[in-house]
């Protein structure tokens, strides 16, 4: 398990260092095998710098991070590298991890020699092979291709084997869904769904409300670097306490609402025809799309769902929760209303 206690970050910021600016503000949480957490905020209000803090990116100001009960920022040499084989991190703009003079099989290179330089070349070719496609990919297809014949869905497919790859136990991806196409982003989804059921623990980072009421277990809103609001994603979605919480589910109606398909068909026999049907039911400003695919029943419906949008162009982000824009300015969240949740 992996728990953050108290942690706080405060970047020096302005030409001489003078100014400081906190963007992570004593957070407390863990983050649980088999599950998936989603940290939920807008844009500037920490998130990322959680992800890295995590990471050791970059060193917490006060406060612990720890891991199976090891402070993290205590880790050297060789126990850095077991964290890193454990805890691993995905990004939004997959195309910033690679060196783009480097064929994608470099990456899988570098991890054998790190972690791994008593397997075989044939043995470890095998294992490649079985990550890459346990993420959907084929091995031919993208190993010997350099960073920009390949796809966003495709690097942070590798990036996801790269971690498989490792034995990890938690993995952090940070706005991963943002930049796929829209069917891609369903089997990336799905390969987290996976990931869960393996045991891993996940921090699923995100500004989009829905998106993190679909995939996780439980909620973390962040406001300010400061953590507002946490717990099963249910209640938090359901009966949010915070006000801050309430804005933001506020100023999306229906979207955040886990799909409960009513439809009176067995969607298990669902016909492309009927899929066509019930998408029609939904207008794109009344429900996610992702959302669609929420009950395992509806996936059949929902693939030809995407395949009709993603052909009319339809699956756009504008659903996505621009929460800088659209939510007015709050009373200022005061230092004693830390929430310890
Ligand atoms: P989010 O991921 O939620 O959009 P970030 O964690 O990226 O937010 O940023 C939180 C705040 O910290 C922002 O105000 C950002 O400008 C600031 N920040 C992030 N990284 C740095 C840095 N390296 N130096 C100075 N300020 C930073
Ligand atoms: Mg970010």
């Amino acid at each position: 398990m992996l728990s953050l206690e108290n942690v706080t970050k405060v970047f020096k910021t302005g030409a001489f260092g003078g100014a400081s600016l906190p963007a992570v503000r004593r957070a407390s949480f863990d983050i649980l095998p088999g599950e998936v957490t989603a940290l939920i905020g807008e844009s500037g209000s920490g998130k990322s710098t959680l992800g890295r803090l995590i990471l050791r990116l970059t060193p917490v100001t006060s406060g612990k991070i720890t891991y199976e009960g090891t402070d993290v920022s205590a880790l050297k040499g060789k126990a850095l590298r077991e964290y890193y084989r454990h805890v691993q991190g995905v990004f939004q703009d997959p195309f910033s991890s690679y060196n783009p003079v480097f064929r994608a099989d470099r990456v899988f290179a570098t991890i054998k020699r790190s972690y791994f330089p008593e397997v075989s070349a044939a043995d470890w070719r095998g294992r490649v092979g079985n990550s890459l496609e346990s993420v959907g990919l084929n091995p031919v297809d993208v190993l010997d291709k350099f960073t920009h014949q390949l796809s966003g869905g495709q690097l942070q497919r590798i990036l996801i084997a790269r971690a498989l790859l490792l034995d990890i136990k938690i993995l952090v991806a940070d706005e991963i869904i943002s930049m796929l196409d829209a069917s891609t982003r369903v089997d990336v989804l799905n390969l987290l769904s996976n990931l869960k059921a393996r045991g891993l623990g996940v921090l699923f980072i995100t500004h989009d409300l829905s998106l993190g009421n679909y995939i996780s277990e439980r909620t973390i809103i962040l406001r300010r670097g400061i953590v507002v609001e946490m717990g099963a994603t249910e209640k938090v979605f359901d009966n949010p306490q915070h006000d801050y919480t309430k804005m933001l589910l506020t100023s999306v109606p229906q979207l955040h609402k886990k799909w409960e398909p009513d439809t009176g068909v067995d969607l298990d026999e669902t016909t492309e025809e009927d899929a066509k049907v019930l998408a029609g039911r939904y207008t794109k400003s009344e429900l996610h799309p992702l959302a669609r695919s929420h009950s395992r029943k509806g996936r059949r419906a929902q693939a030809a769902i995407t395949e009709r949008e993603a052909a009319e162009g339809l699956l756009r982000t504008d659903t996505y929760l621009r929460v800088h824009e659209e939510i007015p300015q709050l009373v200022e969240v005061e230092e004693d209303h830390l929430v310890a949740m």
